[in-house]
């Protein structure tokens, strides 16, 4: 389920945007708001788009994250309508300048995300702090079976879904290469290998 199945978005006041709770219900908050101890709902917007939701099982999990790190998370893309889970509020990408690419997606790992896109840029390494530029996608593809802009979010079972979960290790603007089957495990064996960009995408 996403934010904008059932149409709550399309009732989102201006200057509001839209936390959708587990149970599906959707709450309207003031964008200024603080929906966790460090994020304001306008975090999840960062391109400031109207109408925009976010999921809250994401704004949990980053928030979780973010007292394990110690340090500020900032979401470079939140809710934006041409992704299928960032038009979903299921999605951020986000930047911890003070972590490592590698701190950064072990920590994302620890608090339950399963979709993780970790993207440097040319030139630059996974063990450098995230400082140097590039983004880790994080999203909460949640199996509840609803389609949800085109993309199936469902796994009974994981076997042949090839979008959930999901890993890639990739470098702005060049291929992704993800690994099969989906392990935290094989994601690090990819990184170690670098993988060869093989242009697998999951969704
Ligand atoms: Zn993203």
């Amino acid at each position: 389920m996403g934010v904008q199945d059932t149409g709550c978005l399309s009732r989102v006041p201006w200057g509001y945007g839209l936390v959708r709770s587990y149970d599906g219900r959707c709450h309207f908050y003031l964008s200024s708001k603080y929906i966790r101890s460090n994020f304001r709902l306008k975090d999840f917007n960062p391109a400031n788009v109207h109408p925009y939701g976010v999921m809250e099982k994401l704004v949990a999990q980053l928030q979780t994250m973010r007292y394990s790190l110690g340090v500020p998370i900032i979401i470079t893309s939140g809710y934006r309508r041409e992704s299928n889970t960032h038009g979903s509020g299921l999605a951020a990408d986000i930047v911890v300048p003070r972590k490592t690419f590698i701190q950064v997606t072990q920590a994302a790992y620890n608090v339950g995300f399963r979709r993780i896109e970790v993207v440097r840029r040319s030139g630059t390494s996974f063990w450098n702090l995230m400082s140097v530029g590039g983004h880790i996608h994080l999203d909460v593809y949640d199996g509840s079976g609803n389609n949800t802009g085109g993309t199936m979010y469902d796994c009974p079972s994981c076997d042949g879904i090839p979008c959930y979960p999901w890993y890639a290790w990739g470098i702005q603007g060049g291929w992704w290469a993800t690994s099969r089957p989906n392990t935290f495990y094989q994601l690090m064996q990819n990184l170690k290998k670098n993988a060869g960009y093989t242009g697998y995408r999951g969704c």
